[in-house]
């Protein structure tokens, strides 16, 4: 794959100190995200939104309206775009049943994923790479599976960026797996992703990152009148939620908390997707979700995978849940003409620039060890090769330990480095270039 080189220059405000910060970007990465279309975004949400509701528990058989319909409607999309991927997309509705449990499911119900997989070119590759939102919508009630339910932003944006991301994704070849996922029953109890993230684990599939996409398509806020369409939170969990309390205290001790795989992952989205996305901003949040509200990367980060939440800057919470209506002038109800497809398309992206590196990659460096036997102000780092894909050489990353981004990098094409910075004062990790340039995750010393 070529590379496309777009150097710019920002001058500090000294003027005195100017740095040329150099934008290396994959052709055909960069060729497939300048593909994302906002008419395709528009045109899926639409028909989601005209499905009147998406409820979990709303009809399974109607061709018009509910859950069954908006289900076969991303089936079929999916399988429109097998005629792009010579062979190597397969799209099915994966079900399972959900028995009644009393509180959010009361009679028991058959649950779908709608699941399009992608091949990758090695055979030899067993990882994946997943992208998911959720097709279920909501109003105020949980339980009402009758009434009106667009749920145009929550979450029919997040199924958006997953559609359009199998479309234009399709169409190039990477050497891992990415599996597009529009899941069920989020507002239920997160009942498809935990289907899902448990089969994974118990079929041992080597999922190297999970993007949940929930709520990116609205770019304004209640009460604050927020307006900006130039961010996009990502948030990520600090201490491992399977950590045992030997790696707890490990990750006390040495203030490891911002090292985790997860955070890891965050802030390779925030790197890759502003190299490929102009004029947007990946803010990164220190926690793995907001308050009050969970998400469907939290069953894979329970069963030990790499997950994080993409959800826009500034929420509306006025059109989040509620039945459609007007109350004391303020319009309530998650309305199509409340999305900013400008933003939307910013945001899958920003998806599909993480997915695509990661997936062309080769796999992370294994078994990083950093000499910690003396008290020395320089650092040996050492590690061995990625299982999967052939190695131009590794950036050694380098950020000081209150920084959240890293700030150094080396190349080298050895397997182990002695860099002359002390481990007492910075954090170190290091990442797997290709022999085509492109960069796999961080791994952690
Ligand atoms: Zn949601």
């Amino acid at each position: 794959m070529k590379k496309l080189l777009i150097p710019f220059i920002i001058f500090f405000a000294t003027g005195t100190n100017a740095q040329t910060i150099t934008i290396d970007r994959n052709e055909a990465i960069a060729g497939i995200i300048g593909n994302i279309s906002t008419d395709s975004l528009k045109s899926y949400i639409t028909k989601m939104v005209g499905f009147g509701t998406r409820h979990t528990l709303s009809s399974q058989t109607n061709p018009a309206r509910g859950i069954g319909a908006a289900r076969n409607y991303v089936f079929y999309k999916f399988k429109e775009f097998e005629k792009y991927a010579g062979g190597r997309l397969t799209s099915y509705i994966d079900t399972t049943m959900i028995v009644a449990d009393g509180k959010r499911v009361d009679r028991n119900i058959i649950l779908g994923n709608v699941m399009g997989v992608l091949k990758g070119t090695d055979a030899n590759d067993k990882r994946v790479f997943i992208i998911s939102g959720h097709l279920d919508s909501r109003n105020t009630n949980i339980m009402d599976s009758i009434g009106e339910a667009p749920g145009a932003n929550d979450d029919a944006s997040g199924v958006a960026a997953v559609i359009e991301a199998a479309r234009v994704m399709s169409k190039i070849p990477m050497a891992a797996t990415v599996i597009f996922v529009a899941v069920s029953g989020e507002e239920q109890g997160l009942l498809g992703s935990h289907y899902l993230a448990t089969k994974a684990k118990a079929e041992k599939w080597e999922i190297g990152a999970m993007l949940n996409n929930d709520i990116v398509g609205s770019n304004n806020s209640n009460e604050t009148n927020i307006i900006n369409n130039t961010q996009v939170r990502v948030f990520s969990e600090g201490i491992p939620a399977t950590a045992d309390e030997k790696t707890a205290q490990r990750i006390r001790f040495l203030g490891l908390e911002n090292e985790s795989p997860s955070r890891q992952l965050a802030r390779y989205v925030k790197e890759i997707g502003e190299r490929y996305v102009d004029h947007i901003e990946v803010v990164l949040m220190y926690r793995p979700d907001r308050f009050l509200r969970g998400g469907d990367h939290i069953p894979f980060l329970k069963n030990g995978f790499t997950a994080v939440r993409i959800t826009e800057m500034n929420e509306n919470f006025n059109r989040q849940h509620q039945d459609l209506r007007t109350e004391d002038g303020i319009e309530y109800g998650d309305y199509i003409k409340y999305i900013d497809f400008d933003y939307l398309k910013k945001n899958t992206g920003v998806n599909v620039a993480v997915l695509a590196n990661l997936a062309s990659a080769p796999s992370q460096p294994q078994q990083p060890k950093m000499d910690t036997k003396e008290l020395t102000n320089s650092s040996l780092l050492s590690w061995l090769p990625p299982v999967n894909g052939k190695v131009k050489g590794y950036n050694i990353l380098i950020r000081e330990t209150s920084s959240p981004v890293w700030q150094k990098k080396f190349f080298t094409t050895a397997n182990s480095l002695r860099i002359p910075f002390s481990k007492d004062n910075y954090l170190f990790g290091v990442q797997a270039i290709g022999e085509d340039g492109n960069e796999s995750g961080y791994v952690s010393f």
